[in-house]
């Protein structure tokens, strides 16, 4: 999609802080961290909500989901992680291309994590 802020960094038309890429997503860091470490998962192909997924749209969010579970150790999340996906007006979802965001560094007790304030 043009006008769309994810797929404009996918694309390398905007800049981020990639920590991982593969031939289905990106894994970039949040530019308004909401704990000690907050990063974006970000599937490559364009699509907002879970409602417009395909078959393979949802076996390749699961085959993200699995690699986020393996990269965590390296992100600075081996004590645990938080992941949050807003879905549509009510969720507040900001960037309409479906994304994870994984938050830790800390222990989020201690922290009331709102990602719309
Ligand atoms: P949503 O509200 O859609 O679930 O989350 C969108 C997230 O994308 C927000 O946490 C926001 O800080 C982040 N974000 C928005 N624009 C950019 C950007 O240009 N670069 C990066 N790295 N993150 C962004
Ligand atoms: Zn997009």
């Amino acid at each position: 999609m043009d006008d769309c802020v994810f797929c404009k960094i996918i694309k390398g038309e905007l800049p981020s802080k990639k920590y991982y890429e593969d031939d289905l997503m990106i894994v970039i860091a949040d530019i308004n961290p909401k704990a000690a470490k907050h990063y974006l998962a970000i599937p490559k192909k364009h699509y907002r909500l879970f409602t417009e997924m395909t078959p393979e749209d949802a076996e390749n969010l699961g085959k993200c989901i699995a690699k986020v579970g393996e990269l965590a150790p390296s992100l600075g999340l081996e004590n645990g992680y938080r992941l949050i996906v807003n879905q549509g007006e009510d969720g507040v979802q900001t960037v309409p291309h479906v994304h994870l965001h994984l938050l830790g560094g800390e222990n989020l007790r201690l922290r009331r994590v709102a990602l719309d304030d």
